[in-house]
């Protein structure tokens, strides 16, 4: 391990929580915000260290929230001779580095990186891992209490954990992110790992993307679409009301299940959480396992046929008619407007 960072003196994280952060060309992503207040509480009721483990270079914006969320020490993780996603490379360096550190709880935010790095872990390392917590704090030296979320947020679960470290992923939506009362001086390591042949026996070849490049769980705007958009083609309208308003497409199980649109795009207890300002939903029912997936948008306009369709109570603005009819038109308004041909610019 090497060493550079702000502070001269040695801010030692052994006995700590340690806390996997992913992030984005923005820095931290808002999930490992939260899965780091989340990692500091825990901390906080034991008077341990927080320590972040970072897949790559920790660049200033990345390092500037460390700062704010009270990390101590930041690892930088190089695995040698590979770039790209490496679940089980992953999981085995972060499994040696809280290792070496004696971290009494790993933590990662539950995206499907969080879960699944941690997964590993836990197969790995023979460790319990506990997915989904809001809350946790330690009951003795090697027990953590915890309540944590089940059938996509519609039951709480007290729980208790015991063996260290104690593997832990934050609910999508459980806990806010606060940063610290006062900033640390994080001191920043690398960290190198070495990974053998069978560590790398799963690792990401090519990304592709579709839907415009933005993120569905990062979305400020999502348009969603179900079974009531009739089929794939009927999604093109649903695409080019997405692009004039930068948004993200999503999709209910039924399109996806009909293989109109792919599983990433899928919204809902077993797809993807979100949590934008603004979701449209387009001839989607509101199945209590969708909508354990958005229920943390802001606001919800949902267009249905059907003015009995559950969605509807859960909506802000609702419009009763057919996907068919009503988005081509609000697409030609939006075009419209964006023109200056109707209405003030
Ligand atoms: C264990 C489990 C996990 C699940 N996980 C998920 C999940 O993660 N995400 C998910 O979405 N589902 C999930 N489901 C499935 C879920 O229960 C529903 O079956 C699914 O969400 C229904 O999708 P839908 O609303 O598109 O289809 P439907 O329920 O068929 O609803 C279609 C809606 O479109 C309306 N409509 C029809 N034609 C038009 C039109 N022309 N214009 C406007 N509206 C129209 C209808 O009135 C209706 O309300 C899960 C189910 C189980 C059992």
């Amino acid at each position: 391990m090497g060493s550079r960072g702000l502070s001269e003196a040695s801010l030692e994280s052994r006995g700590g929580v340690l806390c996997l952060v992913e992030y984005d060309d923005d820095g931290v992503i808002d999930s490992s915000l939260r899965a780091l207040s989340f990692a500091r509480s825990l901390g906080e009721s034991s008077d341990t260290a927080l320590a972040a483990a970072i897949f790559g270079t920790v660049s200033a914006s990345t390092l500037a929230s460390l700062q704010s969320y009270g990390v101590s020490e930041a690892y930088e993780i190089v695995l040698e001779g590979v770039d790209a996603y490496a679940p089980l490379a992953w999981a085995r360096a972060l499994e040696r580095l809280s290792e070496s550190l004696g971290a009494r709880a790993v933590v990662a935010a539950g995206t499907d990186r969080g879960n699944e790095v941690m997964a590993y872990v836990g197969a790995t390392s023979g460790m319990p891992m506990v997915a989904n917590c809001q809350r946790a704090s330690w009951l003795n030296a090697t027990t953590v209490g915890l309540s944590r979320q089940r059938w996509g947020g519609s039951l709480i679960e007290d729980a208790v954990l015991e063996g260290v470290p104690a593997l832990l992923t934050v609910a999508f939506d459980g806990v806010s992110a606060e940063p610290a009362l006062a900033p640390m001086a994080t001191l920043v390591r690398d960290y190198r790992s070495s990974p053998s042949d069978s560590d790398l026996s799963v690792k990401v070849a090519e990304w592709k993307s579709r839907g415009g490049g933005v993120s569905l769980a990062d979305a400020r705007v999502v348009v969603g679409g179900g079974r009531g958009v009739g089929s794939e083609e009927g999604f093109a309208p649903l695409d080019e009301l997405a692009g004039l308003l930068g948004a993200a497409v999503g999709v209910s199980r039924a399109v996806t299940s009909a293989g109109w649109r792919p599983h990433a795009q899928q919204v809902g207890q077993t797809g993807t959480r979100i949590s934008p300002d603004l979701y449209l939903a387009c001839g989607i029912s509101g199945a209590t396992q969708h909508l354990a997936g958005c229920r943390s948008a802001k606001h919800v306009v949902t267009i249905n046929t059907d003015p009995d369709a559950p969605f509807l109570s859960r909506a802000d603005y609702a419009v009763v008619g057919d996907v068919s009819v009503i988005v081509p038109a609000l697409v030609e308004a939006i075009k419209a407007r964006k023109s200056g041909r109707v209405g003030p610019a």
